[in-house]
């Protein structure tokens, strides 16, 4: 249930009208926004007598959202959520790349991967140290020594660092990582999003390689109804029917996520087409569409890559693209 309340409600009168409400054992959400504050409301609402609350005189309007998602949804938060990540801004307005090699191989790959696409223009570096593979015989990752490193490519060149997290018993380690990923294998480990949901930190939620857009907006509550709200949504390409791509790139979620919530949504077109030559077009229809940011796989040698070779760009190539990037966002200002 959403209450809308009139515009200039004195502060007081607001705090009473919440506490009256959580003293109903529901969860109250508030979000101030520049026009309007909204009351959102969680839990069994069905006992809260919509007349009583509507005939109130600070109230404009009550709404009962039928969606089974609410902290993440538009109705909850008009307003963009801006995420910011040691002041590199995501959503509302505020665009970042996201860049970096699919997984952590060497000091000297990550610390020349950083620099280069610093250089370009990406406003955060990735890199995998825990590395989601299908083949259990493929390389698994740095693991701490690739979250080592990551920190050093931080400390030189000040990108905050995104890196996958795939297990509760891993977070202890991932205290000082700015944005923790959860790959698209992990997007319904409900035990891993509810000790997410616990941290403070920004986190990157990848969309199932077969998940529906509901499904994805409720592994983000998950995330936030434990209480974290620094939710990022990311659209990497789903299973179809797609026989020479990896994935298909499934761009209507971009404005749709947008309509139903209200957190940024960042486009990874490197995992959904698999082929790189096919990442720079993608990545400027993203754009064009609206996304609040890209995560784009790069590498300082991508044939001798230890994972995704196929998929990631050399820093050449990602600095031509991010000058078209630019070139796309103005136009679509
Ligand atoms: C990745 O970003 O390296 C990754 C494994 O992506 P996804 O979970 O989308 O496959
Ligand atoms: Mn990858």
């Amino acid at each position: 249930m959403i209450i809308v309340l009139k515009a200039n409600t004195p502060i007081e009168k607001q705090n009473q009208l919440t506490d009256w409400l959580k003293g109903m054992h529901l969860g109250v959400h508030v979000s101030t926004g520049e026009y309007q504050t909204v009351i959102g409301l969680i839990g069994d609402t069905t006992k809260v007598d919509i007349d009583l609350i509507s005939s109130l005189d600070i109230v404009e309007r009550v709404t009962r959202v039928s969606e089974t998602f609410k902290c993440c949804n538009r109705r909850f938060h008009p307003e963009d959520t801006v995420i910011d990540v040691n002041g590199v801004k995501i959503g509302g307005g505020n665009f970042c790349v996201i860049a970096g090699p699919c997984s952590v191989e060497s000091e000297e790959q990550i610390m020349t991967v950083a620099r280069a696409v610093k250089a370009a223009g990406a406003g955060m570096l990735r890199g995998g140290a825990f590395k989601p593979r299908t083949s259990p015989y493929d390389f698994q990752g740095l693991k701490a020594e690739g979250l080592e490193l990551l920190r050093q490519a931080r400390k030189e060149t000040g990108l905050p660092i995104v890196t996958e997290i795939m297990s509760v018993s891993d977070l202890p380690l991932f205290d000082d990582i700015d944005v923790l990923q959860v790959g698209a294998r992990n997007m319904q480990n409900f035990d891993l999003l509810k000790a997410l949901g616990q941290t403070d930190k920004p986190i990157l939620l990848k969309r199932g390689l077969a998940n529906t857009l509901k499904e994805l907006l409720m592994s983000a509550e998950y995330i936030m109804a434990s209480g974290n709200e620094k939710v990022i949504l990311c659209e990497r390409g789903i299973r179809t029917y797609s026989d020479y791509m990896r994935n298909t790139l499934d761009l209507s979620a971009v404005p749709m996520l947008h309509e139903l919530s209200h957190l940024p949504v960042v486009v990874d077109p490197s995992h959904a087409t698999g082929i790189a030559r096919m990442v720079p077009p993608m990545t400027l229809a993203a754009v064009a569409c609206g996304c609040d940011g890209l995560e784009i796989e790069v590498h300082n040698n991508p044939t001798h890559a230890l994972s995704d070779n196929a998929q990631q760009l050399t820093p050449d190539e990602f600095a031509k693209l991010c000058k078209r990037i630019e070139v796309v966002r103005s136009v679509i200002a």
